[in-house]
């Protein structure tokens, strides 16, 4: 068994995409610029925007974070978008989810503008990334395809079974396994919690990509030898011997699945750490115009 060192890997992308900022910088081009928009309080939400404004301070990206409280309407959400698409100086934006009930999520992901959806939510971006044609990856997806292609793992002709089919995950992981590409080329079976005889599927997989929000939910007996196992879930169980009173786990049941696999990724230390690493990467792609030039 080999372990999918996520810490790693997001340490060497970092300083390549730092690398590539102080030379653009050398070269007097202008600094990438990410802006995060972040409504109310969500504390998960609070965590993740902070994560990303302080990688964007280690690559040597200048990063805008704007924030507004939960009682902001969506005219005013909709508003920042509109100033984002139109300030010239910010090459890709996010809009933290979930948005507050009152605010359209659709609504306010429609109104970015594709070329700085560093996200890769828009629609015209996840119709690129259908068709193969350069797009921006949607953040998590892509940190497993990095993942897979520097740990040099052969997918093509593999059989790949998705678990979950959310618009951030699973589905859009089914789409680039299944692609014509370096990483891709394998046989897609993308479930789901009406998939019946889960096990019997998962039995037949080479790879498992878990991303159901289900703790320790992928069993050894659910595996068979040899498979890779790549584990998205981020979920919190009560742990009395912790000083926070919980610790985080994946999808997977990482201590009997491993013995069994041929790669796996850890939780945490995983795919939650290349997540923040895409965005970094879609980031820079859009400050050069590689995707929509
Ligand atoms: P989600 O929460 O939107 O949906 C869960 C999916 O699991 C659904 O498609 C559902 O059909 C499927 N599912 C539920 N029960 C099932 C069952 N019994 N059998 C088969 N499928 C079942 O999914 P999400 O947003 O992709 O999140 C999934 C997990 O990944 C969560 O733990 C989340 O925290 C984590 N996550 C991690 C990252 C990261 O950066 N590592 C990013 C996004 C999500």
């Amino acid at each position: 068994m080999q372990l999918i060192d996520g810490k790693l890997l997001s340490k060497q992308i970092k300083e390549e995409i730092a690398r590539d900022v102080a030379d653009m910088k050398a070269d007097g081009q202008k600094t990438p610029h990410l802006a995060a928009v972040l409504i109310g309080a969500n504390p998960a939400s609070q965590f993740y925007v902070q994560s990303k404004v302080k990688s964007c301070k280690q690559v040597g990206f200048k990063s805008t974070l704007i924030e507004r409280g939960a009682e902001a309407t969506e005219a005013e959400v909709l508003q920042i978008v509109e100033d984002l698409n139109n300030d010239p100086d910010v090459d890709g934006f996010i809009v933290q989810l979930p948005l507050p009930k009152h605010i359209d999520e659709l609504k306010v992901t429609l109104a970015i503008d594709p070329k700085k959806d560093v996200d890769g939510f828009h629609p015209v971006n996840v119709g690129r990334m259908s068709l193969g044609l350069p797009s921006y990856l949607p953040a998590t997806p892509y940190g497993i395809i990095q993942m897979l292609e520097r740990y040099k793992i052969e997918t093509s002709g593999l059989h790949c079974v998705v678990v979950g089919r959310s618009n951030i995950v699973g589905t859009p992981m089914s789409i680039l396994m299944s692609r014509k590409a370096k990483i891709g080329n394998a046989t897609v079976t993308i479930t789901h919690s009406r998939t019946r005889n889960l096990k019997d599927i998962l039995l037949k997989a080479d790879i498992i990509i878990a991303a159901i929000g289900i703790p320790n939910f992928v069993t050894a007996d659910m595996v068979k030898k040899g498979t890779i196992i790549i584990d998205v879930g981020i979920n919190r169980v009560e742990d009395a011997t912790r000083k926070r009173g919980y610790r985080v786990v994946g999808d997977v049941d990482f201590e009997n699945v491993a013995p069994k696999a041929s790669f796996i990724t850890p939780v945490p230390g995983g795919v939650g750490l290349m997540t923040v690493t895409s965005l970094l990467m879609n980031t820079l792609q859009a400050a050069k115009g590689e995707v929509y030039g």
